[in-house]
């Protein structure tokens, strides 16, 4: 029965495979239901897909269906708005705090985000590194198989430099390419988390993005930091642990992004702890403020899917060892904070899109759009864990995965 099921992958895998180079044949994607992303809900409905674009959606039955999906639920390509897709573990197990050789770092890199995308993330964010830029192009030609990546390439913080220093590497930073500028305003979790860089260092930092074009997303997990970085005019708040209900309420009146990341990034420290025990900060106090970290950030969570009009977006802060398991996120957002799945999931769709400003081509399933899309073995509506059971992905037009939900339930 294994072997079957096997031979079943495999044979889906391989028969995807020339849609790879069949780009302007029309392709019919069928399912029970079809989740747009927005919020929408349609039965019975078939994705038409030509060349790397949506063309239609269409409700009713299929008869001509190239990939008749039945039971399964489609949905757009998840985004995570911050994935470490370069960090990994040595040859030793360990987590490679120190650079490798060239090759070992980048293959990381492309092995990350390789099952970043069977993972059913399309598109993702890093808060980046230099070899990024060469990832993000090799993924863009098309062949490489990778999600959308955008990059920050490096990180600004307290010891950035003077205000006029700060701006400066701004520019910089859109000169080398970098497509979002990633902003440390308080310490790590594992050092406290209190405000690092001064007022007028995030003002500098994120007023010269504001000027050049370029969205910010800023590390900040102390109230003041949060109001600091808002005050300043960056346009995201990652992590946010100790936010209070008045910063939470500040984000939603400025319209800020809040990124808190409830599900993955402590998960997986705790649960590789002998990998990064004893390199940094991570050490026995790191790790106790972490595991304090599971419960503030559950408390927290309710607070925020508390808060009316705030826009959360999905992402995980994914490191070593937790590439691949981005939904998780989504499962625990629901879980702990008591946040619909519904709003889960445009969390990780049109709203994470918006986010990134590529709303109008990815993160909807409507005509026009890029054609990333999974389907998923479960309705996540009524059990929001079926989108860690991608059994479909598409990006661009391509399909990457297609297996049966028999091998996504055998491979969790
Ligand atoms: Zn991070």
């Amino acid at each position: 029965m294994r072997r079957m099921r096997l031979k079943a992958a495999l044979f889906a895998l391989v028969f995807a495979a020339p849609t790879l180079l069949a780009q302007n044949q029309t392709i019919r994607i069928h399912a029970d239901s079809v989740l747009d992303g927005t919020g929408k809900v349609l039965r019975n409905a078939t994705v038409v897909v030509r060349g790397s674009k949506i063309t239609s959606i269409e409700t009713g039955n299929s008869t001509n269906a190239t990939y008749n999906l039945g039971q399964l639920t489609i949905l757009p390509g998840m985004i995570d708005v911050h994935a470490h897709i370069g960090w990994h573990f040595d040859r030793d197990g360990r987590y490679a705090a120190r650079p490798g050789t060239p090759a070992q770092e980048i293959l990381s890199s492309a092995e990350n985000a390789y099952v970043t995308l069977l993972a059913g993330f399309t598109t993702i964010q890093s808060p980046g590194q230099s070899n990024d830029v060469e990832l993000r192009e090799a993924i863009a030609r098309g062949v490489f198989p990778g999600p959308r990546l955008l990059t920050s390439i490096r990180q600004l913080n307290e010891r950035s430099g003077t205000p006029d220093e700060i701006r400066q590497k701004v520019r910089q930073l859109k000169t080398d390419g970098a497509d979002v500028v990633k902003i440390f305003a308080s310490a790590s979790i594992r050092d406290g988390g209190k405000q690092t860089m001064t007022d007028d260092q995030l003002q500098a930092a994120c007023g010269e993005a504001n000027a050049q074009g370029l969205r910010t997303m800023v590390h900040a997990h102390s109230p003041e930091s949060i109001r600091a970085s808002v005050n300043a005019g960056c346009q995201q708040i990652e992590h946010g642990v100790f936010a209070t209900d008045d910063v939470l309420k500040l984000m939603a009146d400025k319209g800020v992004y809040f990124d808190p990341n409830v599900g993955v990034v402590l998960q997986n420290y705790l649960k590789n702890r002998d990998k990064y025990n004893g390199i940094g900060n991570y050490n026995d106090e790191g790790f106790a403020y972490m595991e304090k970290g599971l419960a503030i950030n559950a408390a927290m969570m309710k607070k925020a899917v508390a808060t009316p009009n705030l826009k959360m977006v999905l992402g995980t802060d994914a490191v070593a060892g937790a590439h691949g398991h981005n939904a998780d996120e989504i499962v625990e957002r629901v879980r702990q904070g008591g946040q619909k799945p519904m709003d889960a999931i445009i969390s990780a769709t049109s709203l994470a899109a918006q986010s990134l400003r590529l709303d109008k081509t990815i993160g909807t399933l409507a005509e026009g759009y890029e054609a990333d899309l999974i389907a998923v073995d479960g309705d996540p509506l009524t059990d929001i864990t079926a989108v860690t059971r991608v059994a479909f992905v598409m990006k661009g037009g391509n399909v990457y995965k297609h297996v049966s939900p028999a091998t996504t339930r055998a491979n969790r």
